[in-house]
């Protein structure tokens, strides 16, 4: 018996869970989606994560047929399900089964699904001695045409990036506004300290505002680091003390080395360091149990 998924209401192996190819998260990518994680029996950000979802899901103008309470359950009963007490649980809603056109009035149920299972981003060595990254040509998307705050299914422009980062030799890459501004990485965003202050890209930078990087901002400031919003170009990246990547599957990554240039002593420094151990601790004391 393989993994059991949650798929509209049911519980069921994993093998027989299917969807239909006619369903528009399928054929158009209209569909939103989240990744979550659970450490040690407790759901991290499990709130901030199903907000996040129905925020999405709102603004694409797509009905969830349940109550966040309800999606939250279904979370809980999926990891139960499969006595994962570590695992990445990743939440879909698409606009459900249509014609070929676009119309989403065609599609009258969304297709529900929660995956729990297990995800690993990065070798383990990567967190112990930082990531190389790379700029990509492909900008992050036009935050005025597509904003970067509905987790849809459309992910094409972070896998061109992640795809033009292979292929030059790198783990991840560094996606620029089409104005030049650092943005994020293809999954994460990215902070650098600067003279002891942890600085970060704003929303407007067309980022994806994410949940460990909220978590992280609260972190320094608890830990007394001046932290604040800029706009940063490479050169600010290139000439920055430290580096690191935050994300939900990524958690705390550090960078090491951008474009070839080495960042600061060439290892993780203390304030990345200092924030890995902090946010490690509050895995494992906030969260809900299940
Ligand atoms: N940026 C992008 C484009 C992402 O897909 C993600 C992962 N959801 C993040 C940043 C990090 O967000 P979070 O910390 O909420 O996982």
């Amino acid at each position: 018996m393989g993994l059991k998924v949650y798929l509209n209401g049911k519980l069921v192996d994993s093998s027989q869970a299917q969807v239909s190819i006619y369903d528009h998260g399928l054929l158009y990518g209209d569909g939103v989606f989240e990744g979550i994680r659970s450490y040690d029996g407790l759901i991290f950000q499990l709130a901030e994560h199903v907000d996040r979802l129905y925020e999405s899901a709102h603004t694409i103008m797509l009905k969830i047929p349940l109550s966040q309470k309800e999606m939250a359950r279904a979370v809980v009963d999926t990891l139960r399900a499969n006595r994962l007490k570590n695992a990445y649980i990743r939440l879909v809603v698409t606009r459900g089964v249509g014609d070929l056109g676009l119309d989403p009035r065609k599609c009258d149920k969304p297709t529900v699904f929660i995956i729990t299972d297990k995800i690993v981003l990065y070798p383990e060595r990567i967190y112990k001695e930082g990531l190389a990254i790379v700029t990509v040509p492909t900008p992050r998307n036009l935050p005025e045409a597509l904003n970067p705050q509905i987790k849809s299914l459309n992910y094409l422009n972070n896998i061109l990036a992640k795809i033009e980062a292979i292929n030059a030799g790198a783990e991840e890459a560094l996606m620029l506004s089409a104005h030049g501004y650092v943005a994020e990485c293809t999954g994460e965003n990215l902070f650098i300290v600067r003279h002891g202050t942890l600085l970060t890209p704003p929303a407007h930078a067309g980022i994806l505002k994410g949940i460990t990087r909220g978590c992280v901002i609260q972190l320094a400031v608890k830990a007394k680091i001046p932290a604040r919003e800029e706009m940063l170009t490479r050169h600010d990246l290139y000439n920055a003390q430290e580096c690191f990547l935050t994300g939900t599957a990524a958690e705390i990554a550090p960078v090491v080395q951008i474009d070839g240039r080495r960042i600061g002593a060439g290892s993780p420094g203390p304030v990345t360091l200092k924030l890995m151990g902090d946010f490690k601790k509050l895995t494992k004391t906030a969260g809900v149990k299940y």
